[in-house]
């Protein structure tokens, strides 16, 4: 059988600090055979790109729209630099995370909000300029990030994924219409997430990737409500050895074979980002 792949997870997030080695081991124990590192802001370029030397994984750079309120216009500048600098280096696969986030309040608001859109399109130059894909965060923002993607990719194709799409069934095909793949992870696994539980039963596998979106999103077996985390009990930390499991709700739900959906996720993430083909020849380490 194929191995997992984890397109989305922040091994160095904060979470992950005292026991990031356990964490990856775990997951390969698990069958993830590979996690893609996206960096969140300048500061963690390279513990992304060491964390992904060190695991055998791959890594994007990339300025997240979280952390635009603490960027400098200058971080662009960085980002173009780490870019130039790495372009030789088969493990970097993609410009991510980078995207728009309409959720936090705080995000809508001028000028904050005008100035993620500055960060979110100036991003996808800089991953047209150096030729690689991008991983887009996606949050009540799928309309604006596609008119992005159209203006700056003037009818050229995109690669790369909508990580944790929770959009409709137009936006979906409008994403996959543009090359981008879409990445399902633990949101899938509650109930109540109808509209998402159903796009990833009936859109194509070609357009389907998987993610864990680690140490965020935890799958319902390890979600904390409101009342267990007022009674002390801390939110579950999700991580990329969660992955299988949250696959086995998609096998459920589009009643497929377990070995077919990670042969065809598998090959969804090689088209989505090229370069993880020729890393899976790479001896793990
Ligand atoms: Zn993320």
């Amino acid at each position: 059988m194929a191995g997992w792949i984890d397109t989305h997870c922040h091994l160095d997030a904060p979470e992950f600090a005292a026991d990031v080695a356990a964490v990856r081991a775990r997951a390969r124990e698990r069958g993830v055979v590979h996690c893609v590192l996206p960096a969140v802001q300048v500061a963690h370029f390279e513990a992304v790109r060491a964390l992904a030397h060190q695991f055998g994984d791959s890594y994007a750079l990339g300025i997240h729209p979280l952390y635009v309120k603490d960027a400098l216009d200058d971080d662009l500048t960085r980002l173009d630099a780490a870019l130039t600098e790495h372009r030789d280096d088969p493990r970097l696969v993609a410009v991510g995370e980078i995207g728009l986030d309409y959720f936090v309040p705080e995000l809508l608001q001028s000028p904050l909000r005008e100035r993620q859109e500055y960060f979110y399109v100036e991003q996808l130059k800089l991953a047209r300029k150096h030729g690689l894909p991008v991983i887009l965060h996606v949050r009540r923002s799928a309309d604006m990030l596609l008119k992005g993607l159209r203006a700056v990719g003037g009818g050229q194709p995109w690669q790369g994924i909508a990580h944790a799409f929770n959009g409709s069934l137009q936006q979906a095909e409008t994403f996959i219409a543009l090359g981008l793949k879409l990445g399902f992870g633990g949101a899938l696994t509650y109930e109540r997430a109808q509209n998402l539980r159903r796009l990833g039963a009936e859109l194509p596998l070609e357009a389907i990737v998987l993610e864990t979106d680690a140490p965020d999103m935890p799958p319902h077996w390890l979600y904390q409500t409101a009342e267990q985390r007022a009674a002390g009990q801390a939110q579950g930390r999700n991580e990329p050895g969660e992955l299988p499991r949250i696959a086995q709700v998609l096998v459920g739900l589009r009643e497929m074979d377990a070995a077919e959906l990670a042969l065809a996720s598998h090959r969804s993430a090689c088209a989505a980002l090229p370069r993880l083909a020729a890393l899976m020849d790479l001896p793990g380490v």
